[in-house]
């Protein structure tokens, strides 16, 4: 009786040991995801923002900064994405672990080339993507690339388990290579597409597939389109004709749809990320999905 209740005191103890180790608080849904796929149990993953929020816009509320004070780690996207809300959410924090530059404070861009990387700061004039384009997210393998660094620093966070972490990341890389790879098979028809898109929240999901953005709702990223733009863009479309319009489960379908009805052609909403769409209930979801909406548009 005493032997079993020493095995089971042991156990108790044993499993407390292996109990989530690192607190970790994303900027956005794919980053919980995908720290949910290296960490496993040995973290404990929230989001600060769901699919249906835009990323460039949200508010730092007392119950998010109240998320970020006993955070070990913060995975976002930076490349300014989160420039709105995430310098406030840190300060407030009160969480020194967290600030920029610390261990405690991961940035998926620096992990990856970005795309539309301008020659001079266009801030002044609106622009909110002032350090290149930060939507690498529509692009499958920026996340391999991004796995690989977030690895390194959840093992530098958490060396006992360095090991651990690694050989997830390693079954991640496999299965998601696989996935691509497929995805790329079943999307070959959709290479040299013309699409319009809402926000250039699609300029790498249009490198990785090879689709053609031959105009954006948005004069801007960020800045909405005025009627005279939009007539304009119905002019664009006499001369270039795109297939469909594209929007993120996060954006109103509006501005795209007065375009979709004189030009005659679908507006398609993507997931952008893990939960904005039922069939996106992770990473494997979220591009399976967003391939099949991009293949059902062209029938
Ligand atoms: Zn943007």
């Amino acid at each position: 009786m005493f032997k079993s209740l020493i095995f089971i005191a042991g156990l108790l103890l044993a499993s407390q040991s292996a109990q989530a180790a690192l607190n970790v608080l994303a900027c956005e849904p794919e980053w919980a995801a995908l720290t949910e796929e290296l960490a496993g149990d040995k973290a404990r993953v929230t989001s600060a923002t769901t699919a249906f929020q835009d990323p460039h816009h949200v508010q730092a509320r007392p119950s998010l900064i109240a998320r970020a004070r006993n955070a070990d780690l913060l995975v976002c996207t930076g490349a300014e994405l989160e420039i709105g809300w995430l310098p406030l959410l840190q300060r407030q924090s009160g969480n020194a672990r967290l600030q920029s530059g610390l261990p405690g404070s991961f940035e998926a861009a620096q992990h990856v080339a970005l795309l539309e990387k301008p020659s001079r700061l266009d801030r002044a004039q609106g622009d909110i993507h002032p350090d290149g384009n930060p939507h690498l997210i529509s692009d499958p393998r920026n996340l391999l690339k991004v796995a690989v660094a977030l690895t390194q620093r959840l093992a530098e966070l958490d060396p006992a388990n360095a090991a651990y972490y690694a050989a997830r990341n390693h079954d991640f890389q496999k299965r998601m290579g696989l996935a691509i790879a497929r995805w790329e098979k079943q999307a070959a028809g959709l290479r040299g597409v013309a699409v319009v898109v809402h926000h250039k929240n699609w300029v790498y999901l249009a490198d990785w597939l090879g689709l053609s953005i031959v105009a954006d709702l948005e004069p801007k990223p960020g800045i909405d389109p005025s009627v005279s733009f939009l007539s304009s863009l119905l002019e664009h479309q006499k001369a270039r004709p795109a297939r469909m319009i594209l929007h993120a489960a996060y954006q109103s379908p509006k501005p795209g749809e007065w375009l979709a009805e004189h030009a005659g052609i679908p507006t398609v909403e993507l997931p952008y990320t893990v939960g904005g769409s039922p069939a996106a209930h992770d990473l494997f979801g979220l591009y399976e999905d967003t391939v099949m909406k991009l293949k059902e548009a062209m029938k």
